[in-house]
């Protein structure tokens, strides 16, 4: 059986991760989500086990201890990290994985895989992220701000990735990010 691709997407937070990915997902089939652990508390709507595994801090630090993570991250005050064995299972069964994690976590995996593909979602400019941001009202002002300081040090990483997409129009960025991935599945 063919190994199956691992896809790495990151952005400053409110790029529009989430929102292209969901086009994406429309668009290529059979690609498989990888949901993550975190310890920060469900956005209204969230559920556990659908957008995120959402685990206490004794729970986390088990599983660090315990190898549990392919990677893990401290992002904006709470930890976020991938179960290995969930992709690994996924690859194993040749399935495309795609990843949504922070710069930290995606050098890490990078590292340990270095075969995977890591593409950066890019904002159109700073002033539009943070009304983006404060559009979505999710977050305090005060985790807002720390957000969009957080953005400039990921952007600044953005030079290490394979890829970089600009996330101006919603449908324009999911074709781009479609043909990416296309690109890369046929080229394994
Ligand atoms: P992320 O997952 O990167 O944190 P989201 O997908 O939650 O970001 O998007 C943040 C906000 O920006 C949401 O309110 C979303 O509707 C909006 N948004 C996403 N993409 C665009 C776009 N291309 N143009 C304008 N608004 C967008
Ligand atoms: P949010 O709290 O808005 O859902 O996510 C905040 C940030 O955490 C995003 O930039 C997202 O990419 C990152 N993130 C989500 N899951 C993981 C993960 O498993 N590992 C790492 N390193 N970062 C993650």
């Amino acid at each position: 059986m063919k190994r199956g691709r691992l896809f790495i997407l990151s952005g400053p937070s409110g790029v529009g991760k989430g929102t292209i990915r969901t086009r994406l997902f429309e668009k290529v089939a059979g690609l498989v989500y990888s949901i993550s652990c975190t310890t920060r508390r469900p956005r209204e709507g969230e559920i556990d086990g659908v957008q995120y595994r959402f685990l206490d801090d004794t729970t986390f630090d088990s599983y660090v201890s315990e190898n549990h993570f392919l990677e893990w991250a401290r992002v904006h005050d709470h930890r976020y990290g991938t179960l290995r064995e969930d992709v690994e299972a996924q690859l194993s069964a040749g399935n495309p994985v795609v990843l949504e994690i922070d710069v930290q976590g995606a050098l890490q995996v990078k590292e340990k895989m270095p075969e995977s593909v890591m593409i950066f979602i890019l904002p159109p400019s700073l002033r539009e992220l943070e009304k983006r941001l404060f559009g979505r009202g999710t977050e305090e002002k005060e985790m807002v701000r720390t957000r969009l300081r957080n953005a400039e040090a990921e952007l600044a990483l953005s030079g290490q990735y394979d890829y970089a997409v600009v996330n101006d129009q919603v449908e324009r960025a999911a074709s781009e990010l479609a043909e990416i991935f296309m690109k890369e599945m046929n080229r394994s």
